[in-house]
């Protein structure tokens, strides 16, 4: 059984301008649902968060959506939040992301923007501290990534990254594949409800 029950997609906000980041949202959304694996995730409505979000809905999965109260009106409205059953909202952005972390067993990152980054290169750093080993994928649709992986490259050349082992994001070009490569990376005893799923197994 796998040991990955829920699965973080951090993503734009926006839709960007090609089609083939919306589709890819949708496409992880669905893949989410049919591993029956829970979707976490920022509870935007718009843009490729949007996406994902109705991805997984439409093929039957499960959604943990959780917001800041000052976004609730910017990121999507009270209305188009009626799709979630499983809606958290917080009083901060650190709150969120917190809940987000603590919530999922691993972190995908579609393409986005600044807040996209924020998030995904903060799950990063905390990996490079040893504070998790939950698998990180880098969704690389269109080479979207490419500037970004070359940075860390470019870090680890010139000796700023002081523990790349801890530092290994899985990079997958095709959407479909994603699920695969998490739950070939999972860690048991480092998943969100890693405890009861070795239980399980004993
Ligand atoms: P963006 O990629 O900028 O469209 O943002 C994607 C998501 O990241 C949105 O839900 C934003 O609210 C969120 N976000 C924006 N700034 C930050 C930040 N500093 N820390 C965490 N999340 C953020």
């Amino acid at each position: 059984m796998s040991t990955i029950r829920s699965i973080c997609v951090y993503c734009g906000s926006s839709p960007g301008n090609d089609p083939a980041y919306l589709n890819a949202g949708e496409q992880l959304g669905a893949a989410i649902a049919a591993a029956n694996i829970k979707l976490i995730f920022g509870g935007g409505t718009n843009g490729i968060m949007g996406a994902v979000a109705r991805g997984v809905l439409q093929a039957g999965g499960e959604v943990g959506a959780i917001i800041p109260r000052f976004l609730t009106t910017r990121e999507t409205t009270h209305d188009a939040m009626k799709i979630f059953n499983d809606l958290t909202i917080v009083e901060t952005m650190h709150e969120r992301k917190q809940s987000m972390f603590d919530r999922s067993d691993a972190f995908v990152a579609l393409p986005g923007g600044l807040g996209t980054v924020e998030e995904i290169i903060e799950i990063m750093t905390w990996a490079q501290l040893g504070q998790h080993r939950k698998p990180i994928v880098f969704a690389n649709v269109k080479n979207f990534w490419a500037p970004m992986l070359g940075m860390i490259d470019h870090m680890e050349r010139v000796g700023f990254l002081h523990s790349r082992s801890l530092i290994q994001p899985i990079v997958v070009d095709e959407v479909e594949n994603i699920v695969a490569a998490i739950q070939a990376a999972a860690v048991p005893e480092a998943t969100a409800e890693g405890v009861s799923s070795v239980i399980e197994k004993m």
